[in-house]
């Protein structure tokens, strides 16, 4: 059984491909968590949620496909300021999350939950079960990182990345029993600042890595993130936002990282990770299957 990391758009689509050829558990980023208008949304467990149970949408990599959106243009008629466009479908999953809570459920029993009413064999477990908030520093002031990426766009100057509530933060016993009995760990091709980082920062967790066979694949092909803010965040926190760049901040367990064909002459060897290359671009879901056939040829 394999272990992997993930956030919510590259990694689900690795997911699309991986489910067809071998078991598997996913631990996923919570650390971009947020309530809004009265129910609590996970964007990257649902988008792995909605990835494994066939019902992505597969041109945003959020959402449900086909979903309407009338409570959100009536919310927005009312006067509400519901900053992110919410599908009437996902709503739905959102209302039934947030009354599990409200019952008093961690956020590990009540993603159970909905993996199984969703038809979801893989174990999805959120990394933790505290709430762990992902902050962006900015040139405009300190925000939750929704409010970065969702309301302002990505537009500002991003100074620093943290995680508010980390440190109180502990491996659930979940994560701990598929750590310990996983063959290797992949870390999908996420943002490796705001949705890998979380994780491995959660306290138990980076330990268990070291002593496993650690698989990376690069978001940054090139010198960009193939979409979104990775480069960004990247250059914040004082990496490159190149291939390499990735393979430092995993740098403390990583042992092999896969990059993309455009970046061919990294592969080797790179402080002590071994560098491979394949078309690591998910276009289509014939894509995502043969990067993941190629991953398990590694290992
Ligand atoms: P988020 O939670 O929505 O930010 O999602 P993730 O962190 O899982 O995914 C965002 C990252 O996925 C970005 O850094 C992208 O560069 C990367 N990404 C998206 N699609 C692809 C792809 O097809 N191939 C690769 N290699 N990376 C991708």
């Amino acid at each position: 059984m394999i272990v992997v990391l993930s956030g919510g758009t590259g990694t689900p689509k690795l997911l699309r491909g991986l489910k067809e050829l071998t078991e598997f558990a996913v631990i996923v980023n919570t650390a971009e968590d947020v309530w809004i208008s009265g129910n609590k949304v996970c964007p990257d467990i649902d988008s792995v949620l909605y990835t494994l149970a066939g019902m992505i949408d597969e041109e945003k990599w959020w959402g449900i496909k086909g979903d309407s959106f009338r409570t959100h243009e009536m919310l927005l008629k009312l006067g509400c300021d519901e900053f992110m466009a919410i599908g009437d479908l996902d709503r739905a999953v959102h209302i039934f999350r947030s009354e599990l809570l409200r019952k008093g459920l961690t956020l590990t029993e009540a993603t159970k939950m909905l993996r199984k009413a969703l038809g979801v064999e893989q174990e999805v477990l959120p990394m933790c079960d505290e709430d762990v908030e992902t902050r962006v520093v900015t040139n405009e002031g300190d925000m939750h990182f929704q409010e970065f990426w969702v309301k302002r766009k990505g537009e500002p100057e991003v100074v620093d990345v943290y995680f508010k509530g980390i440190e109180r933060a502990k491996a659930t016993k979940d994560v701990l029993r598929v750590l310990e009995s996983c063959d290797f760990v992949l870390i999908g091709p996420s943002n490796p600042i705001t949705s890998i980082m979380p994780i491995i920062s959660v306290r138990g967790i980076k330990d268990l890595l070291i002593d496993k066979t650690v698989v990376a694949v690069s978001p940054i092909v090139g010198e960009e993130a193939v979409s979104g803010p990775a480069g960004k965040f990247m250059r914040a926190k004082g990496f490159k936002a190149s291939p390499l760049g990735v393979a430092d901040v995993y740098k403390d367990f990583l042992d092999i990282l896969v990059i993309d064909d455009v970046d061919r002459r990294l592969v080797g060897e790179y402080d002590g990770v071994k560098v491979v290359a394949t078309n690591t671009i998910m276009k289509t879901a014939e894509d995502s299957r043969e990067l993941a056939e190629f991953i398990l040829s590694l290992v």
